[in-house]
Formats: structure tokens, C-alpha cells, sequence
């Protein structure tokens, strides 16, 4: 049953003092987390701990089909819009040593990349939220989303962020919103962005093979390392298919490759994969026209009427194509928001604005099979000079073995969020 509604004017820095309250709460979960981290897709122990959360504030949350991923709503006058705030759950496959009293209790897993406190803060707006909501009464509702498989997808469920729109997470949203903290970053600076943020990415496989030999048999036996090096080299020549003023937004990158079929001096390689990272800062369409036309050129120069190109006992393959995430595109008008939110915020001394090299998931939700939804990822800061002296000197990176962060990140991350989805909400 919802709970009774004292409507009335609430003070100007009601969600301040409420995140400060709700501070010492959002450390405790976040080291909690921290404690028992768990990688992509095997959040099971985090979604219960999510549930029983969610539970304590009267909110029921959905599990999904994976067994990890919640999905929860809270319900405000029933009438207004939908806004979604979404955080990832997943650890990385990294051994801590932060030496932390609180650090990772299992071998080689630990939250590396900071998702352990996203998900706190999630919790903290959760109960800041509920608590506006009964005391207030929220114009419109709050989705709330625990993501699993942000650092990698599943075999079986594809990316996590597709997975929960799948499982029905926008459902009714008409706003969605992201955020991460970032370590680059000092305390109180934040990244808003209008358009476009992160990179969308694409992935093309290639595989080079021959028959192999002895090394030292003939000149006839194909060197294929060498080979593979040229027809790269040849691959980014090209690769222009686009306008010169364009050429900046998009990039090609060999992202990893692998020889097969030797660990000899006196044996010849007999294949050799490369897997090119396409990445392209542009909108959806045109990233599409782009990347359609680089795989028409590769196909033309090295495929015979679409099939394998052979010669001489070599053969030249695509193996796959990933047509992987679009590029993060943040709404104007919610980016405008935030910043409006920012700008007013006493501990935020910085906004941001630029673009980011990497790729984000996030754009799962803004760009699905539901059409596009207006969209915000925003980034906090996290370094501080009492973090970087906890650290002998230097600040931990994400995805390193040290990672950490000034945990009072936290609290300007809830209440930046919060502000956000009422001022939102409130907008007719
Ligand atoms: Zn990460
Ligand atoms: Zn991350």
C-alpha cells in the first residue's frame, strides 16, 4: 500500500541533506560489494543483496531470466513520465592489491572498474527517492536498473544492457539515464556531454591460412606472417571511406590477433587471425554507411565473387563481423538538465564536456529494438589528494589491480542523480 503523501514546500537543499544522510549507508554497501565481487553475468550474490535492499525501502524488484539483473519501479502519482536510472554490477577478472581492509575476499576477482559503488549509489537514490516520494509524492515514476555484463556480455544473453531491454527494463521509460566515475577525474569535477560521447564499435575478424611446412624447406612455402602484415598495412590503405573532415571521428585498430599452427623456429605458422576494432564517433546512420562501405572494400580486394580468396596455397577468410554498439548519444535537453543540476551543485567546481575514446553499453538503452529513447551518460570524478597519498603517490586507473576511489564521489553522484530525475519529472 502506498504510503500517505505529506504534500508541501520541502527545503531548497532537501536532496543535499538527504544524500548526506544517506552517505554512511552508501559506504557501507559499497564495501560490502567491494568484498564479494562477481564477473560478468554470475551477479548472483549481488542481486540478491539488491533484493533484500530494494526489499527494506518496500520496493519489489523483478529478477530476470539469467538469475543476476534486477529490474524495480518506484511508483510515484501514476500519471507522469518514466525516467530509468541504470547501474552495472559486474568485477573484472583482476587480482586486488589495494590492500584495502574491505578488499576483494575471492582469488583474481575484484571491482576494478568501480561498478561496486555504482551500484550503492543506485541504492542510495533508491531510499532518497522512496523517502521524497512518500513525504512528497513523486510527479511520475523511477525505474530502477541493476545491469549485469557491462565489462562483457553472455554467450546465451548477448550484451547486458540489450539483455535487460529484452527482459523489459524500458518498459514505459521515456528517459534514461547512466553514469560512471571516473578515476581521471578529480573530486567534484563532472562530464556532460550534449550528442554524441562514446565511441560505437564494430568488430571484423580476418583469418590468413596456408598449409604450413618445414621452415627451412623452400621459398614456395608461403611466409603468412608476413603476408598478414601487408595485407593490414593494405587494409588501412584502403580503408578511406569517408569524407577527409570525417576521418577524425572514425578509426581502425587491430585490436588483438593470433598465430596458430606453430611455436617453432623450424615450422612454418599455418594461420594467422586479426581482429580489427572499427570505432567511430558519428551518428548511428552514418556510422552504418561507413562501416558497410570499408567491408564492401575489404570484401572487393580480397574475396573472389564473395568467397575465399586463394592463392598460391593461401587463403584469405572473414570469419566474422560484429556489428557491435552504437556510439552514446546524450539527449541535449536532459544534458542540458544536468548541467543546469551541476552547475548549482556546491561540490562540483568543474563541468566537462568532451569526448570519450572508449565504448559503453549504455547505448543498448537509448538505441533498441524499442526505438530510440533520449538518453544521458553522464561521469563523475573520484581522485583526490587523499586518495592519491592512500596510494603512494600515484592515482589507480580503473581496470588496474589498485584501483580505488575518494568514496565521497558517491555522494555527489546520488545527488546530481536525484535532482536530475525530479526536476525531470517535473517538466511537463
Ligand atoms: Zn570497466
Ligand atoms: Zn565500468
Amino acid at each position: 500500500m502506498p504510503a500517505p503523501r505529506k504534500k508541501g514546500k520541502l527545503p531548497r537543499n532537501y536532496i543535499l541533506v538527504a544524500a548526506k544522510k544517506v552517505f554512511p549507508e552508501m559506504v557501507r554497501l559499497r564495501r560490502n560489494i567491494h568484498s564479494q565481487p562477481e564477473l560478468s553475468f554470475r551477479e548472483f550474490k549481488t542481486t540478491r543483496l539488491v533484493l533484500g535492499e530494494l526489499k527494506k525501502l518496500g520496493i519489489v524488484g523483478r529478477v530476470t531470466k539469467a538469475k543476476t539483473g534486477v529490474i524495480a519501479t518506484i511508483n510515484g502519482s501514476g500519471k507522469g513520465r518514466t525516467i530509468a536510472i541504470r547501474a552495472d554490477m559486474d568485477a573484472l577478472p583482476i587480482q586486488e592489491t589495494t590492500g584495502l581492509s574491505f578488499a576483494s575476499k575471492r582469488k583474481g576477482v575484484m571491482h576494478a572498474c568501480g561498478h561496486d559503488s555504482h551500484i550503492a549509489v543506485l541504492l542510495g537514490l533508491a531510499k532518497i527517492l522512496t523517502e521524497y516520494n512518500r513525504r512528497h509524492g513523486l510527479p511520475g515514476n523511477i525505474r530502477l536498473i541493476f545491469q549485469p555484463g557491462e565489462e562483457s556480455g553472455s554467450r546465451t544473453y548477448g550484451p547486458g544492457s540489450s539483455f535487460m531491454v529484452n527482459e523489459g527494463a524500458m518498459k514505459g521509460v521515456s528517459a534514461v539515464l547512466g553514469f560512471h566515475f571516473i578515476s581521471e577525474y578529480k573530486l567534484g569535477r563532472v562530464h556532460v556531454r550534449k550528442g554524441i560521447r562514446d565511441q560505437a564499435i564494430s568488430f571484423i575478424k580476418f583469418s590468413i591460412s596456408s598449409d604450413g611446412g618445414h621452415g627451412a624447406s623452400n621459398s614456395e612455402i608461403p611466409d603468412i606472417v608476413a603476408i598478414s602484415a601487408k595485407i593490414r598495412a593494405d587494409i588501412d590503405r584502403i580503408y578511406n571511406p569517408q569524407k577527409p573532415s570525417k576521418l577524425r571521428a572514425v578509426s581502425l585498430r587491430c585490436d588483438h590477433g593470433q598465430v596458430s599452427g606453430t611455436d617453432r623456429f623450424n615450422v612454418m605458422p599455418t594461420g594467422i587471425t586479426h581482429t580489427l576494432a572499427f570505432r567511430a564517433s558519428v551518428p548511428e546512420k552514418e556510422r552504418t554507411r561507413i562501416f558497410k562501405k570499408l567491408l564492401t572494400n575489404i570484401r572487393g580486394a580480397y574475396l573472389k565473387n564473395g568467397k575465399p580468396w586463394k592463392q598460391k596455397g593461401l587463403r584469405f577468410r572473414i570469419t566474422s563481423i560484429e556489428y557491435g554498439l552504437p556510439a552514446t548519444e546524450n539527449d541535449p535537453k536532459l544534458a542540458e538538465l544536468a548541467k543546469e543540476v551541476a552547475k548549482e551543485h556546491p561540490d562540483v567546481n568543474a563541468i566537462y564536456s568532451r569526448q570519450t575514446v572508449g565504448s559503453e553499453d549504455f547505448s543498448g538503452y537509448t538505441h533498441s529494438k524499442l526505438g530510440r529513447i533520449p538518453g544521458l551518460y553522464i561521469s563523475i570524478g573520484t581522485s583526490s589528494k587523499e586518495l592519491i597519498k592512500r596510494h603512494g603517490g600515484r592515482k589507480p586507473d580503473h581496470h588496474e589491480s589498485s584501483f580505488d576511489i575518494d568514496e565521497r564521489a558517491m555522494r555527489i553522484a546520488v545527488s546530481l542523480l536525484a535532482e536530475t530525475c525530479i526536476r525531470y519529472l517535473n517538466k511537463r
